[in-house]
């Protein structure tokens, strides 16, 4: 069972208690996981090989990352066996 304030469970290779994983380092993203909730069939693989486990399931049937610490490192839009998952640039969000 995972003691961090922020993550409810943990991968058995990880460490929520590891300080990666527990400061809020979304910021420096350059790139953000999109979710296609069209092509999603909430396998889970993407939250599965996250290496910081923030793939969250969502009330709508599908998964989404937690901004707020994702690195946007690309792994779970590596490994979507459906392509439900685009890389963007944070450019692309500035209003
Ligand atoms: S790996 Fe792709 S298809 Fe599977 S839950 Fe994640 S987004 Fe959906
Ligand atoms: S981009 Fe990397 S850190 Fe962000 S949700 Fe995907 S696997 Fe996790």
């Amino acid at each position: 069972m995972s003691s961090n304030q922020y993550f409810n469970h943990e991968g058995p290779w990880s460490d929520a208690t590891d300080s990666l994983m527990c400061t809020d380092t979304g910021d420096w993203r350059s790139k953000r996981p999109v979710v296609d909730k069209e092509k999603c069939i909430f396998c889970g693989f993407c939250a599965i090989y996250c290496p910081i486990q923030v793939m969250e399931m969502t009330a709508d049937s599908c998964f989404q990352p937690d901004l707020d610490f994702c690195k946007g490192c690309g792994i779970c839009a590596k490994e979507c066996p459906k392509g439900a998952i685009t890389m963007v640039s944070e450019g692309e969000f500035v209003s």
